[in-house]
């Protein structure tokens, strides 16, 4: 039954293997002539060849954390500066994509991250063009406005239009060389985004369709591309499922497990991915109804519960952990309290308060 909505996608989305070679005609078909690209090490050699073919290019920034910092943002604010860039090209995971997005916010104000990291001053309502390049088939932030950035202990999700990529280029041929664990802990995360996205308490007609697809290509293919990193198909499969999983949640926001995933990187220090993927399975089996039921019919799996272990034969197959005693040592009350109080929580479609969240994490124990 559709009722009402608002649907809105401003992102113009490039997808192919290759496409990464569009990017100088992309830039000189908006007029921009002096990018800064943000990126891993592993990107940075043909970083700095971009530099050299002058196309577009005038600086890199490489020297990029994982759960990415602030003070890598100050760094790329600067060199943004220095440079005079006039848009900043995220080429990477998540980390990479939300450190551009939150340079191109603020390399053109006068103040640093810092400011606007701690909401003294409102994020400006224009930054510069973000052309967001992803090589993790995970995060979906090419077609977000969230960007993801810590500071210490302190990591902020921030959900703002200024942070809305221009471009999405999305190239499968640029995630062959991520690392198996890397391709299963993203892959779940795409799987996640879909999921939360369609049970979301916001979620909408058109989000759901792309999520019910999402899960379908990531249930025939996160096997397949995490065993083989030769088997093309599977990792053009999964690029593409976390494009549209990246689609899914962007307007409906993702819920309970995600709220959980942010306390359990806090605590242990695990990727998002992994923090996501534990208690995937748990939401699954908390979340199940008939429109859940619908979705496993309509993505090939049958039902809620072979969805909830194929989630589980995913995390034992790779060796991701899947109780709390292979992540550390666990206050559960003090986990609880803390996830109950994340706003994500607030969306998942099955109110979880303090109570029901110690069961499930005393269940993981
Ligand atoms: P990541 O960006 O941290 O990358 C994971 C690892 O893979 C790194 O070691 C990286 O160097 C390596 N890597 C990436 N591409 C590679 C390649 N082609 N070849 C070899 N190695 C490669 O991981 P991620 O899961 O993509 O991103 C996680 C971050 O994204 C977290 O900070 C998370 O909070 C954030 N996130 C953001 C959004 C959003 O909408 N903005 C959504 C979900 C997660």
């Amino acid at each position: 039954m559709v009722s009402e909505f608002i649907y809105r996608q401003p992102v113009e989305i490039r997808f192919g293997r290759g496409k990464l070679a569009e990017l100088p005609e992309i830039l000189a078909g908006r007029g921009l002539h002096r990018g800064l690209i943000v990126c891993g090490r592993h990107f940075a050699p043909e970083a700095q060849r971009l530099v050299e073919q002058n196309c577009g290019v005038v600086a890199v920034f490489s020297d990029l954390q994982l759960e990415p910092q602030l003070s890598g943002v100050e760094e790329a604010v600067r060199l943004a500066r220095e440079y005079q860039v006039d848009c900043v090209i995220g080429i990477g995971g998540g980390s990479a994509m939300d450190t551009a997005k939150f340079v191109a916010a603020v390399a053109p104000t006068d103040a640093d991250a810092l400011t606007y990291f701690n909401g003294d001053r409102p994020l400006p309502e224009r930054g510069l063009p973000i052309i967001a390049v992803p090589t993790t088939s995970g995060t979906g932030s090419e077609v977000t406005q969230v960007s993801v950035i810590s500071h210490g202990a302190t990591k902020r999700t921030i959900n703002n239009p200024v942070f809305m990529p221009a471009v999405a280029l999305v190239d499968p041929d640029l995630s062959d060389t991520v690392p198996a664990r890397v391709v299963m802990c993203t892959g779940l995360d795409a799987l996640a985004h879909a999921l939360e996205g369609y049970w979301s308490r916001n979620h909408q007609p058109i989000s759901d369709l792309m999520a019910v697809e999402a899960v379908r290509l990531v249930l025939g293919n996160l096997e397949n591309a995490w065993r083989d990193p030769d088997d093309r198909i599977a990792h053009e499969r999964m690029a593409y499922a976390a494009l549209l999983g990246g689609l899914s949640f962007a307007l409906p926001k993702t819920a309970g497990c995600h709220a959980c995933s942010y306390p359990i990187c806090e605590h242990f220090h695990v990727s998002h991915g992994e923090a996501c993927a534990f208690t995937l399975d748990s939401f699954v089996r908390v979340n199940a109804d008939e429109r859940l039921e619908e979705l496993c019919r309509r993505a090939g799996i049958g039902d809620t519960q072979q969805l909830a272990d194929w989630i589980n034969r995913m995390k034992a197959l790779s060796g991701l952990p899947m109780k709390l005693s292979q992540l550390g040592e666990a206050d559960t009350a003090q986990l609880a309290r803390e996830c109950a109080a994340h706003p994500l929580m607030n969306n998942n479609p099955v109110p979880m308060d303090e109570g029901a969240l110690r069961n499930l994490f005393e269940a993981l124990r």
